[in-house]
């Protein structure tokens, strides 16, 4: 059956997409050194208080992340999850009392199937032995971010985007909240803004991925 599968899907670097051994792990040695050190750098947007990022959004990981959140590429989070772990625990540190992570719509994860940043979440959870939990629930009017053009139009788009389900869940809460990249800033400032809004102590976000600027 394995083989089947492997002539059928052969299997390729999560990175770089090149084909690997039947055997291999599922990313490739050249991939495997070019994971960067956790990135971590002046905030984007406001509310939360510090942010971590295990990749830079471009190149090889840009199309692998693509891959992740279009191409059905589920399995990739396993990969991400302890990555993204690292980040936290070396930029952000472990004083959490809960995970959470940036939602996305019902609407777009019927369609998708899945909701990427929560499957990023119960990754990173795994490795940092803690249990995401659902905290923010996202409009479906809401244009995707990538659509939209310059930090100001993006900020207007996504004010009032999230509700959080149940505010006696965040309060007094050390948030640690999970995205897949992390762009202006945006999105993650307005999903703080409604958590500490609710009651929670502070929020720190770690992204997969970053843009340079
Ligand atoms: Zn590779």
């Amino acid at each position: 059956m394995d083989l089947i599968k492997d002539l059928l899907w052969p299997r390729r670097c999560v990175i770089c997409h090149k084909l690997v051994g039947p055997d291999a792990e599922r990313l490739c040695p050249d991939c495997a050194a070019a994971i960067p050190e956790p990135i971590s750098g002046a905030r984007r947007g406001s509310h939360y208080r510090r942010w971590a990022a295990a990749l830079w959004y471009e190149g090889d990981c840009r199309a692998s992340i693509l891959r992740f959140k279009f191409s059905d590429c589920r399995f990739y989070a396993r990969y991400y999850g302890p990555w993204l772990a690292k980040a936290v625990e070396e930029r952000l540190g472990r004083d959490f009392d809960l995970l959470t992570y940036v939602a996305v719509s019902p609407l777009r994860r019927w369609r998708r199937g899945y909701d990427q940043s929560e499957l990023l979440a119960q990754a990173v959870g795994k490795a940092l032995g803690m249990k995401p939990v659902s905290t923010l629930q996202k409009r479906s009017r809401v244009r995707p971010q990538s659509r939209t053009l310059g930090p100001e139009e993006r900020q207007q788009n996504i004010h009032g985007a999230f509700r959080v389900r149940d505010p006696e869940a965040v309060r007094g809460k050390r948030i640690l909240l999970i995205d897949d990249v992390l762009t202006t800033g945006a999105t993650v400032s307005e999903a703080s803004r409604v958590l500490l809004e609710a009651g929670a102590k502070s929020v720190d976000v770690a992204a997969l991925a970053v843009t340079q600027a």
